[in-house]
């Protein structure tokens, strides 16, 4: 089954248009590689999937996304309830300037969780599914800033996974880093798939086949071609 569904999306920016009518199916419980050159639309596509896009001026997105059947851009749906659902991970590891706990604390209470003991259980789980519990279990009171530039960008993984959301959205999520901090990324994520429906942008070919099951080729705001890994990348 298909957690998510982009049906026809037309975005403009003003009078241009950078999406032309985009349709892609995202399965359940599999990484989806959104490839192509740059300027092709990645970004703005992925920020569709969780009206990121919404406050900017001038934007108009046309068609239907939706999330286990419901359309995203439904006026009941709420942005609050969507972010629960649906988690970003960003380029440039953005922690926010407070504790790693609080970091990955921060989405559970936004959604008003306030059981301490499961705040606790949630900030451990999530931490080691983004494999970066080892080196934070003892510091979970030091500023999230303080740690490396991969170290963050896992604290961001937690942050993001600690919701529990149906779908995590990530824009080039290594291309910050170095290539050791890179693999480990790549690596944990490989190690999720199980659990969550990831849909990430990447410039990187050898990356999106190495970690995707499914990857979607745009150029130009359209989408030029989908399929498995193996058929995308096996030789013809
Ligand atoms: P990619 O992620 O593939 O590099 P983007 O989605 O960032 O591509 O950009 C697609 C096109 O839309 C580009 O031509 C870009 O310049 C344009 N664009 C992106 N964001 C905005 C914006 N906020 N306002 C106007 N044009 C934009
Ligand atoms: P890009 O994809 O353009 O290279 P980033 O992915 O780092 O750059 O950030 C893109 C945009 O997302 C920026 O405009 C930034 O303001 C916004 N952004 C970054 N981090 C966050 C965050 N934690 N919460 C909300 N918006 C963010």
């Amino acid at each position: 089954t298909n957690v998510m569904e982009a049906e026809n999306v037309k975005l403009n920016y003003g009078k241009y248009e950078a999406l032309h009518g985009i349709t892609l199916a995202f399965p359940d419980r599999k990484l989806t590689a959104l490839i192509g050159p740059s300027g092709c639309g990645k970004s703005t596509f992925l920020r569709c999937l969780n009206r990121m896009n919404d406050d900017i001026d001038n934007i108009k997105i046309r068609g239907r996304i939706t999330l286990e059947g419901k359309n995203i851009y439904d006026h009941h749906l709420d942005l609050v309830a969507l972010r629960k659902r649906v988690g970003m991970v960003f380029q440039q590891p953005t922690p926010f300037p407070f504790s790693v706990y609080d970091n990955v604390a921060y989405g559970l209470r936004v959604a008003g969780v306030r059981d301490k003991d499961l705040i606790d259980q949630r900030v451990e789980e999530s931490l080691k599914q983004a494999a970066i519990w080892e080196e934070t279990k003892d510091n979970l009171q030091r500023n999230a800033m303080a740690f490396s530039g991969g170290q963050q960008q896992r604290i961001c993984i937690a942050r993001a996974l600690a919701i529990r959301p149906e779908v995590v959205l990530l824009d080039e999520p290594t291309s910050a880093l170095d290539p050791i901090s890179s693999a480990e990324i790549e690596e944990t994520l490989t190690g999720l798939k199980q659990k969550y429906t990831f849909i990430m942008v990447t410039h990187n070919l050898q990356q999106a086949s190495r970690v995707a099951d499914q990857v979607a080729f745009l150029m130009d705001g359209n989408l030029i071609e989908v399929g498995t890994t193996e058929e995308m990348f096996m030789a013809p």
